[in-house]
C-alpha cells in the first residue's frame, strides 16, 4: 500500500507533483500499517451495531478501514458518501474487541475524525448545529445554567407546551432533540454540588481524586454525589477540586482534536498538583478518554509524560470499589430488585471493565441481576451521536429496549451517563418507562439502607 509520506499537508486536488495524492493531510493521517493489519476476514461485522442495523459493508469496520486504504492511496476523495460512512460509525469498539487480528479500530477511527474535521465542509446547519452543540455541552458552566433551564421550564410546565404540534414546527431540530434526551431535573438537584472533600469512614486505604465532568456534573450530579459517599465509605480520603474542566471525551470523539488536546493539558495540570492515589471517574466515555491521554500526547515533549502518569492513575469508580471491597466490605443491606446492567461501550469495550461491576453488584444482598440479551451492543448514544445521528441512534436504542423489557428486570443500570438517557428515552417510547440508575446509586442506596422505591420514584425524562 502507499506510504503516506512527510510534508506540508496534501489533500485530494492539492498536490505537489512529486507527491502521492491523498485525500489526508500529513498530520497523524490513519497510519498505513493498522490499516494493512486488516485481512478483510469479517468476523468483526456481527459485532458491528451498525452492520446489524443495515447490513452495509461500508457501514461495518472492514468496509470503513477499506474506505480509509482507498482515501490513503488517493483512489477515492473526502466526499458526501465516504464521510457518511465514517460519521456512521458510532466509535463503540466492538470491532476491536471482536477481531482476532488485533486490529486497532480505535486508533484508526480517532486519527481519521479530525481529517474530516479539516477537509470536509458539511451543510451550514450540521455546522451550525455542532458548533452549537460544542459552545455548550463541554463547558461545566453552561451545561449547569441548561440543567437550570431543563429543571425551571419543566417546573412550569412548559417543556409540555414544548411537544404541542402547532409549537414544534418553530423550534430547531437540535433543541428538540436534546429536550427529548434531557432528564427530568429539580432545580435543588442542579444547584447542590459535590463536596469538595469527604473523610474515609473508618481507617483511610486511598487517597483520590473525583472527576465531576460536564454534562455529569449538570444532568448526574445525583450520581457525583452517590460516588463520593460509596468511595469514603470504602475507606477513600476523596477530593474533589473545584473548577475541573472537562475532560475532553466528546470534542476528540468527535474529531475536535485541538480543543480537546487544550482540555486534556488543564486537567493533567491541575490533578498534578494534588497528592492522590487515582483520579475516579464515573462516566464511561470519559474514562476511557482520559485513560487514553498518554496516546494523544504522546508527540508532545511537555506533556507527554506527564500525560502518561496522568492515565496509569486513572480508575473507573467500579474498578476501584471492586478492588476495595475485598479489603474492606461496607456493610450492605438489602436491595431486592431485578436489575439489568447494560455494558456501556466505552467501559466494556474500550476499558475491558465487564467483571468489576456485576462483581460489586452481586454483592448486594437479594438485588438480582437480569440476563440481557446483546448487553454490550452498543444502545445508540455515543457522546453527540444519538444529537447528530438520530434515526440510527433511534433504531438502536429501540434494539436495546427490546432487550430490556425482555430480560424481565425492574430497573436498567449502566455506567455512563449518556447511555442511561439515551436508554430511558427508547424505553419511554417503547411504552415500558423502567427507572434507569448508575450502579454506584444502587450502591449507595444499599449502604445507606434506602428503599428500591426512592430509586423508582425518581422522576423521569418527561
Ligand atoms: S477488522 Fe479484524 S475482524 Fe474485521 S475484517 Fe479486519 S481483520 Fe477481520
Ligand atoms: S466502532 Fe462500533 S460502529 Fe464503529 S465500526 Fe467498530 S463496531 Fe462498528
Amino acid at each position: 500500500m502507499t506510504a503516506v509520506s512527510s510534508g506540508p499537508p496534501r489533500v485530494l486536488g492539492h498536490t505537489r507533483p512529486d507527491a502521492v495524492t491523498t485525500a489526508f493531510d500529513d498530520h497523524h493521517p490513519p497510519d498505513p500499517a493498522l490499516i494493512a493489519d486488516c485481512v478483510h476476514c469479517g468476523f468483526c461485522l456481527p459485532a458491528c451495531p451498525t452492520y446489524l442495523l443495515w447490513g452495509e459493508e461500508m457501514d461495518s469496520p472492514r468496509g470503513r478501514i477499506l474506505l480509509m486504504d482507498l482515501a490513503a492511496r488517493g483512489e477515492i476523495g473526502m466526499d458526501r458518501e465516504v464521510v457518511r460512512h465514517w460519521d456512521a460509525c458510532l466509535g463503540c469498539m466492538a470491532c476491536v474487541d471482536a477481531c482476532p487480528s488485533g486490529v486497532q479500530y480505535n486508533r484508526l477511527v480517532e486519527q481519521v475524525r479530525p481529517q474530516i474535521e479539516r477537509h470536509f465542509t458539511r451543510p451550514w446547519h450540521v455546522r451550525a448545529s455542532r458548533a452549537a452543540l460544542f459552545a455548550v455541552l463541554p463547558n461545566p458552566r453552561r451545561m449547569r445554567s441548561l440543567a437550570s433551564a431543563v429543571a425551571v421550564t419543566q417546573a412550569l410546565g412548559l417543556r409540555r407546551a414544548l411537544r404541542m404540534k402547532p409549537l414544534q414546527r418553530l423550534v430547531p431540530k437540535t433543541v428538540r432533540r436534546l429536550d427529548d434526551m434531557a432528564p427530568s431535573l429539580r432545580l435543588a438537584d442542579v444547584r447542590s454540588r459535590t463536596p469538595h472533600h469527604l473523610r474515609p469512614r473508618g481507617q483511610r486505604i486511598m487517597r483520590v481524586a473525583m472527576l465531576t465532568g460536564c454534562v455529569q456534573d449538570a444532568f448526574f450530579t445525583h450520581v457525583n454525589r452517590a460516588t463520593a459517599r460509596v468511595l469514603a465509605a470504602h475507606g477513600c480520603e476523596v477530593l474533589v477540586p473545584p473548577l475541573q474542566s472537562c475532560c475532553g471525551a466528546l470534542e476528540i470523539h468527535a474529531g475536535r482534536e485541538e480543543p480537546a488536546l487544550r482540555r486534556m493539558r488543564n486537567l493533567i495540570a491541575q490533578m498534578e498538583t494534588l497528592d492522590i492515589d487515582h483520579i475516579v471517574v464515573n462516566s464511561a466515555g470519559c474514562g476511557s478518554a482520559m485513560k487514553g491521554y498518554g496516546a494523544f500526547l504522546a508527540d508532545d515533549p511537555f506533556w507527554a509524560a506527564r500525560a502518561a502518569a496522568f492515565s496509569a492513575r486513572v480508575r473507573d469508580v467500579m474498578e476501584v470499589i471492586a478492588e476495595l471491597d475485598v479489603q474492606l466490605p461496607a456493610r450492605l443491606h438489602s436491595l431486592p430488585v431485578r436489575v439489568a446492567y447494560h455494558d456501556a461501550c466505552h467501559l466494556a469495550h474500550a476499558q475491558g471493565v465487564r467483571l468489576q461491576p456485576r462483581a460489586v453488584l452481586g454483592r448486594i444482598p437479594d438485588l438480582e441481576l437480569a440476563d440481557l440479551k446483546e448487553s454490550d451492543v452498543c444502545c445508540g448514544s455515543a457522546g453527540i451521536y444519538n444529537l447528530v445521528a438520530p434515526q440510527a441512534a433511534d433504531d438502536l436504542g429501540d434494539r436495546k429496549a427490546a432487550n430490556v423489557a425482555a430480560s424481565g428486570a425492574e430497573l436498567l443500570t449502566a455506567g455512563n451517563g449518556g447511555c442511561l438517557l439515551q436508554i430511558q428515552a427508547a424505553l419511554r417510547r417503547a411504552g415500558h418507562p423502567l427507572p434507569v440508575v448508575h450502579p454506584v446509586e444502587l450502591l449507595d442506596a444499599s449502604i445507606r439502607g434506602l428503599p428500591v422505591a426512592q430509586l423508582q420514584a425518581r422522576p423521569r425524562n418527561r
